[in-house]
């Protein structure tokens, strides 16, 4: 991996990532629930913080940008369609657009859905995507501003990338994630050992993310919605992959 990424637990259950690129010394952060925890986490390494990339605007993922960027001095890029509501950015990007930490290109992906202008950023070269309240450990955001169609869409992208990838949410979710997913695919058996491995993790105090997209391929119920075997178990077997994925986030916000 040509990333070295440092997770910093900030706020109750919130990831930032801290991703550093050794060669040219270059270091991002990804999201910023709360500044200090992440300042120390680099003077602990000593790293420079370059520049502040934020998936969304939710509070939980930005509180702590102005604290950080006045410490740092860090550039803030953000997505275009989410500047109105977030601190003011030195750089607006949008699907398509490239991001980089030195050497390391990383790639703006579009994943509305949890609210409208949310992005993930994938670096290939360090087989890593960063992808906050989009694709979470065994479950996605819930759907605050997009409609399933759209979320379908934006998990369908991140489900299409190379399935070694690493996937750096920005919660940890997964034991109760877990227990929802068991309730779609009881007899799954990837998703069994992946929920007892989860909760044997977080019994220890252990982080369950990164994980990787293969793994979720396995076992997380809102990328499986296509599959036929998951339509039958929700009683849909003639559903679209969209009605799919619908009805199971729909069951997710009663569970
Ligand atoms: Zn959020
Ligand atoms: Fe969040």
């Amino acid at each position: 991996m040509s990333l070295e990424i440092v997770r910093v637990p900030c706020l109750k259950d919130n990831y930032a990532w801290i991703a550093h690129e050794p060669t040219s010394g270059a270091t991002a952060v990804i999201d910023v629930p709360d500044a200090a925890p992440i300042l120390a986490a680099l003077k602990a390494r000593g790293w420079t913080l370059g520049d502040i990339f934020i998936t969304h605007h939710h509070w939980d993922h930005i509180d702590g940008v102005e604290a950080l960027r006045a410490a740092t001095g860090a550039r803030v890029t953000g997505a275009a369609a989410d500047a109105h509501r977030l601190p003011p950015l030195d750089r607006a990007v949008a699907e398509g657009d490239t991001v980089t930490i030195g050497a390391e290109a990383g790639h703006v992906i579009d994943v509305s859905g949890h609210t409208i202008g949310h992005i993930a950023f994938h670096f290939p070269g360090a087989k890593a995507a960063f992808t906050a309240d989009s694709l979470m450990g065994l479950g996605c955001g819930r759907l605050f501003e997009g409609t399933p169609a759209v979320m379908w869409q934006s998990l369908s992208k991140l489900a299409a990338l190379p399935p070694e990838t690493l996937i750096f949410s920005g919660h940890e979710y997964s034991a109760s994630n877990a227990k929802f997913a068991l309730t779609i695919e009881p007899d799954n058996a990837a998703l069994i050992s992946r929920s007892d491995r989860t909760n044997a993790a977080r019994a220890r105090g252990e982080a369950t993310i990164p994980v990787s997209l293969s793994e979720e391929l396995a076992t997380n119920p809102f990328l499986r919605a296509a599959r036929a075997e998951v339509k039958r178990a929700i009683g849909q077997p003639t559903a679209s992959d969209a009605e799919s994925f619908a009805e199971i986030r729909r069951r997710k916000d009663t569970f």
